[in-house]
């Protein structure tokens, strides 16, 4: 079934210039992207869009480093792509990350990690709708 996920390139990975690479990989991995913008999201942005987490321990850091820089927010749309997006990312943590995942390849921490994706459907709708309208999907 086609499905839609939100994909971002985060902060660390669009600092270190990778985000050419990871857009790449996506072609490369047949995803559709239906969308795309580079944004700097401010610390309550990050905080909305990460509310699930907001009692972790993580979270202040979390938020800070979302918001530290731009990072490029897309949609990408296959069939399972929400399983296959967070196949391709790899673990949350990149110690634990398969060899050939772009945490793996790309990630410096468990915090900043390269990249993200929904982990639902549901997330992915609100997710995808934190940041695009439905006129912008194309
Ligand atoms: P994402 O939601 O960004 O795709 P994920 O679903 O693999 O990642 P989550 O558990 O949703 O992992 O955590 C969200 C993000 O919070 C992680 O990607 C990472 O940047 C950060 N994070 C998670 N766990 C920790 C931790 N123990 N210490 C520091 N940061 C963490
Ligand atoms: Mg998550």
């Amino acid at each position: 079934m086609t499905e839609r996920t939100l994909a971002i390139i985060k902060p660390d990975a669009v600092e270190r210039r990778l985000a050419g690479t990871i857009i790449q990989r996506i072609e490369d991995e047949a995803f559709q992207i239906r969308a795309m913008r580079r944004v700097h999201l401010s610390k309550a942005q990050a905080e909305g869009f990460y509310a699930v987490h907001r009692e972790r321990p993580f979270f202040a850091g979390l938020t800070t480093f979302m918001s530290s820089g731009p990072a490029i927010v897309l949609v990408l749309e296959a069939p399972d792509a929400i399983r296959k997006w967070r196949t391709l990312m790899g673990a949350t943590d990149p110690a634990k990350a398969d060899a050939g995942t772009m945490r793996k390849e790309f990630a410096q921490s468990i915090e900043r990690n390269a990249t993200h994706g929904s982990d639902a459907p549901d997330t992915a709708l609100y997710e995808i709708g934190y940041f695009f309208a439905g006129v912008e999907l194309v």
